[in-house]
């Protein structure tokens, strides 16, 4: 099935020509014509899908079409009016469609898509997140925008104060759903969901459906499709993954530097645990000649988008980030994401690798492991049901073996023992076998303490808010 097979508007057509989509993905296959045809649904997709588009090209197709009539019921408008709201005082922005986010550049990356797709329409789409000026965000509600790309927080406050009457509402989406309850928004969900029609249409993405993340779409959706996205689309076949062991923080570093000097990379995107990690790893980075940035929820909005900006423009080499930040950065150009740390959660894995590879290329996923998270890599490959094969580097192997894991399948592919890793071993890149004697044990005073925090940070099975990790 082609775009134009599907009915598309012909001006978001020539935006999708423009933009060098020759098909939909399976994701957009399955969810445009019900979401055209007006259905609530329920998506479980993952990152890098192209689950954006899936949403916003059904909106735009209804607004370039002013012969549909609106939805909203007009007992249904009055009832989502707030309280005491003088539209002449206020001139309260009445957006046709609101799309939820997690995070600000999430919103700000759906909010270009929607510019992308929609650049032949008169359509006006804005961003409303955290750590942007008030006044400026006043100003682009004062424009009236018929779609809303807004992460909770921040619209809640204009809600509350007027700014917004979502009466004229028509389409919902909370997009990567299970993130925002991940971090703790379930509460400010409730609200601005409670605050628009409930003839509203709501689009709801996850990257899963289960737990809680299940019971509130079925709670904030009508007779909702589910579909869920061939997981064979969702395995980032396009990415290689690799893992590399290491003995102490100072192989590691001194592997990630030698890694990074790879003339195939054309960008990098460095995942670290904690903040300041993002900060030291990437001031070493630049003391060692390489061109690096941190991002992380510490900077404020302004940095974070200037640094996201130079990323996209190529003025920036290597980003080193934290889960937090680095969620909705689409840049194409990244070629190879290094996990400096391994993520708590198996899913951010998936999601983190998600950050190359992206639109059709191919992308290289590389794990700098400790020995004491040998576990946390087999949650990984039991989640994703993939092997992830160890490599080593000539002149920088490692010392030590991990501990011992009874073989277990992995899906299909079962990782069948120890010996994957000979299996794995890629000709003319190494030269040595895991665990050689040859180099020396490297006892370092860094070492203990490494071995402690990989205990620490990554060496059971999570418990607690994921909010917490990944931008600690
Ligand atoms: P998303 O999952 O929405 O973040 O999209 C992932 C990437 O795929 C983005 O870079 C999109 O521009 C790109 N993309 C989305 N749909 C298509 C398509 N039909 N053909 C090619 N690239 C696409």
């Amino acid at each position: 099935m082609t775009f134009a097979e599907i009915g598309l508007h012909p001006a978001i057509l020539a935006a999708l020509t423009d933009s060098g989509y020759s098909e939909p993905t399976p994701v957009q296959r399955q969810a445009i014509p019900f979401a055209i045809a007006g259905h609530d649904l329920m998506v479980s997709s993952q990152t890098g899908s192209g689950k954006t588009a899936a949403f916003m090209l059904p909106a735009l197709h209804r607004f370039a079409s002013p012969e549909r009539p609106a939805t909203a019921r007009p007992a249904e408008r009055s009832a989502a009016r707030p309280h005491g709201h003088d539209r002449r005082r206020f001139q309260a922005a009445q957006p046709k469609m609101l799309v939820l986010t997690p995070t600000r550049e999430l919103a700000l990356q759906v909010s270009a898509a929607t510019e992308k797709y929609g650049r032949r329409l008169q359509v006006r789409a804005v961003a409303i997140l955290g750590g942007m000026p008030y006044p400026k965000q006043m100003e682009l509600l004062g424009r009236n925008p018929e779609i809303l790309v807004a992460t909770p927080g921040r619209l809640i406050d204009h809600m509350s104060s007027g700014k917004i009457d979502f009466s004229q509402l028509q389409i919902l989406v909370l997009d990567e759903a299970d993130r925002m309850l991940d971090m703790g928004f379930i509460e400010d969900i409730e609200r601005i969901v409670a605050a628009t029609p409930a003839s509203r249409q709501t689009l709801l993405f996850s990257a899963t459906l289960d737990g809680n993340v299940g019971e509130l779409a079925q709670r904030m959706t009508r007779a909702a499709l589910r579909i869920q996205v061939d997981a064979c689309s969702a395995r980032h076949d396009n990415i290689e993954q690799r893992m590399h062991f290491v003995d102490d923080l100072a192989h590691k570093n001194r592997l990630l530097d030698h890694l990074l000097r790879d003339a195939t990379i054309d960008q990098a995107l460095v995942f670290t645990a904690t903040k300041r990690d993002a900060d030291t790893v990437s001031d070493r980075l630049n003391i060692a000649g390489l061109n690096a940035a941190a991002l992380h929820g510490d900077m404020h909005q302004g940095a974070r988008n200037r640094t996201l900006a130079a990323m996209r423009r190529g003025q920036v080499r290597i980003l080193v980030a934290t889960d937090v930040a680095a969620r909705g950065i689409d840049v194409p150009t990244i070629t190879h994401v290094f996990n400096y740390d391994l993520p708590k959660f198996a899913e951010d894995y998936v999601h983190r690798i998600g950050r190359t590879g992206r639109a059709g290329r191919n992308g290289l996923a590389i794990s700098l492991v400790h020995h004491a998270e040998h576990f946390n890599v087999r949650k990984i490959e039991r989640f994703t049901k993939q092997s992830i094969p160890v490599e080593i580097v000539a002149g920088h192997e490692p010392t030590r073996r991990p501990a011992p894991v009874k073989p277990r399948p992995v899906g299909k592919s079962a990782w069948k023992s120890g010996d994957k890793r000979s299996q794995s071993q890629p000709s003319g890149r190494s030269d040595k076998r895991f665990g050689s004697p040859a180099t020396p044990r490297q006892d370092g005073p860094g070492r203990a303490a490494y071995h402690e925090a990989a205990k620490g940070s990554h060496g059971g099975v999570a418990s607690g808010s994921r909010r917490t990790y990944g931008d600690r």
